[in-house]
């Protein structure tokens, strides 16, 4: 059965991922199931998106209730939740104006775009921009763009012309490349694929300084590093350094499809118009509902208070693998977006992890990489300690 289908989806499916040989069938909290009824702890939330965990009944029945009712209208229509999500979203992430995607990728596009466009209203000739080595943003061709990694850019050169990359907590390497067609300063505030790298507060705050000093603008990518994943809402927050466009999804509807880019109300009053953008489905009824029930549930359960509560002691656990294990060098992160460097093949350690029945995802860097859905509790990081240790033995 479980063979059958692995050998439908090997002939089937393009081969762009290197699926391990698991069948995943349903969920339940921190906790993943296999065809065969196997269990799965997920320190990996399917990539740091299901913030809620599995299963999360109340929001399944917010999202079950709006297919009955409707669950695509097009945009040339509102529909009852589309003001509703958008008010929640601009108030938990400090922006102004949103527009909904239906993925992180396509959220950047917008963003890059949405910088082309302010700058092109000003008449500045801006359009360049500066990324970050070891950044990631995406796969559609803007994002590759300015991903700093040459294995996800060289295959599909020649790319958006006008990207340069500055080395991340360098901030003198991004002050050698602003001139004057510098247009937007792209970076994750707490790098993900990348190896879980964190902005440095000097950073952050001198980025900020050099845009405001030139008309730049700043753009945050919290695709993954957003909603909650670093102990404040959005992880800009917890700098205090408030970007110009932010970029989000993953964990915003716990799975459903949409992502979002949003901005400040004096970048919105000279970027993307009537008739420059659009997106068929984005921010259709269902992801609304999920977006609005995901913030609403997040808000009432004071899910940030509780990643606060609980990340300290995350970071104590892999702190005392780093002391306990040869094999593990250092532990980075913020929250709980960790990672741990380890001296062995990262994939074989990934297989061992499937087989103890724990869920991880690597990193560059040969990190391992802890995203678990934000209602993880003390006991699911023990239990996930002893799964890993036996992992890693
Ligand atoms: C995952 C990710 C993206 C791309 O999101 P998709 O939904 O896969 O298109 C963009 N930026 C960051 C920081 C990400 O982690």
């Amino acid at each position: 059965m479980v063979n059958s289908k692995i050998q439908a989806a090997e002939e089937n499916l393009l081969h762009v991922y290197n699926r391990f040989p698991v069948v995943l069938d349903h969920g339940e909290g921190m906790y993943l199931y296999d065809a065969d009824g196997k269990e799965y702890l997920d320190f990996a939330a399917g990539f740091a998106v299901t913030g809620l965990g599995y299963n999360c009944k109340e929001l399944n029945e917010a999202l079950k209730d709006q297919i009955d009712k409707l669950y695509h209208t097009s945009n040339l229509y509102y529909h009852e939740s589309c003001g509703e999500a958008a008010r929640e979203l601009n108030r938990v992430s400090g922006m102004d104006r949103v527009f909904f995607t239906n993925s992180g990728g396509e959220a950047v596009e917008g963003a890059l775009k949405s910088a082309r466009r302010y700058a092109h209203t000003k008449g500045s000739g801006r359009f360049e921009f500066i990324a970050m080595e070891n950044s990631f943003h995406g796969r559609t061709f803007g994002a590759v763009s300015v991903t700093g990694h040459d294995s996800y850019r060289k295959p599909f050169e020649p790319l958006v012309p006008g990207v340069r990359f500055a080395r991340f907590n360098d901030l003198n390497s991004v002050k050698e490349l602003v001139n004057e067609k510098t247009c937007a300063i792209i970076l994750e505030p707490l790098q993900g694929e990348g190896g879980i790298n964190l902005a440095s507060r000097e950073f952050m705050e001198g980025i900020r300084a050099l845009c405001d000093e030139n008309d730049i603008l700043m753009i945050c990518d919290e695709v993954q590093c957003g909603m909650g994943r670093t102990g404040s809402m959005f992880a800009w927050q917890g700098f205090g350094v408030r970007p110009d466009i932010l970029t989000m999804a993953k964990a915003i509807g716990n799975g459903i499809p949409v992502g979002a880019f949003a901005m400040t109300k004096e970048v919105a009053e000279y970027s993307l118009r009537a008739g420059d953008h659009g997106a068929t489905y984005g921010g259709n009824p269902l992801a609304c509902t999920a977006v609005k029930k995901v913030i609403e549930i997040f808000e009432r359960d004071d899910i940030v208070g509780h990643v606060n509560r609980v990340a300290p002691y995350l970071t104590r656990r892999l702190d005392e693998l780093v002391k306990e294990l040869d094999c593990v060098t250092g532990r980075r992160g913020k929250g709980l977006m960790q990672g741990l460097v380890i001296t062995k093949p990262l994939a074989e350690v990934n297989q061992r992890t499937i087989e103890e029945g724990l869920l991880v995802i690597q990193a560059q860097g040969n990190v391992i990489r802890f995203v678990p859905p934000l209602i993880v509790e003390e006991k699911h990081i023990d239990e996930m300690i002893v799964r890993l240790k036996r992992a890693l033995d």
